[in-house]
């Protein structure tokens, strides 16, 4: 459960973003991506500041639960950043030990549209009776995370599953999931428009940037058109 947040993540973020006044300068939209991104949404001051108070309250619970290992489950390929991050700050607080597994799961695909269907692929260690922990990018319908849930738990056999979501986009949750699909840490609740950075992707561009930004909506129709 997210216990401590210094940061109001239940209030949607401005459409100025969380970024400091200090940081404007430096995050000042490099002029060539100007025509493709609208704003900086999350600068990377704030992302660090966030994932050290989740990694503070992911320790929190695995002492707990006397848990002295992690098997954290990481959905490609956006999840990578955030969840390096993650593991590096729990090391710091002396958490339990981090096991990185990877798995790929796609609903999205490259068109930037739900396909409807998840497919899922990767290979997993032996996860029977483990618990685990799924680190993932952005929850949008809650489709992925839904099935990945029941694969681990019905299909491998794992004892538990928790969800740690660096983005949720909550306002495009399918009905029947929003009770039912609980995201037990989530670094930021964001508002229903396409964003990207820090690892998330638009058609494979942005993964490289140190912070969240909002796509132009003209420039992501166009190159869904492209596609
Ligand atoms: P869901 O199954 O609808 O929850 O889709 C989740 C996946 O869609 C995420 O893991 C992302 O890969 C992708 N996605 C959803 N919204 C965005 C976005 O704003 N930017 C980039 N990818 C997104
Ligand atoms: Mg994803």
């Amino acid at each position: 459960m997210t216990r401590m947040q210094k940061i109001d993540v239940k209030k949607e973020i401005p459409s100025e973003g969380l970024v400091h006044d200090r940081d404007k300068g430096q995050l000042g939209i490099r002029a060539d991506l100007k025509e493709k991104i609208s704003h900086v949404l999350i600068s990377s001051t704030y992302i660090k500041k966030r994932i050290k108070d989740l990694s503070a309250e992911i320790v929190k619970d695995a002492k707990l639960n006397k848990a002295h290992e992690l098997q954290i489950v990481i959905v490609l390929k956006g999840a990578t950043a955030f969840a390096n991050d993650l593991a590096q700050e729990i090391f710091k607080r002396k958490g339990p030990a981090v096991r990185f597994n990877y798995i790929k799961a796609s609903s999205y695909g490259e068109d930037l549209s739900s396909s409807g269907t998840v497919s899922i692929s990767g290979q997993l260690p032996y996860v029977k009776n483990k618990n685990l922990l799924i680190v993932e990018d952005i929850v949008d319908t809650g489709k992925t995370l839904a099935e990945l849930r029941k694969y681990f738990i019905k299909e491998r056999g794992a004892s538990s599953v928790k969800i740690c979501a660096f983005l949720d986009k909550r306002a495009r949750r399918l009905p029947g999931l929003k009770k039912d699909l609980h995201i037990d840490y989530v670094g930021f609740k964001v508002p229903n428009i396409f964003v990207a950075g820090y690892g998330i992707d638009c058609a494979e561009e942005f993964r490289e940037l140190p912070y969240i930004v909002a796509v132009k909506e003209d420039y992501f129709k166009a190159k869904k058109k492209r596609k």
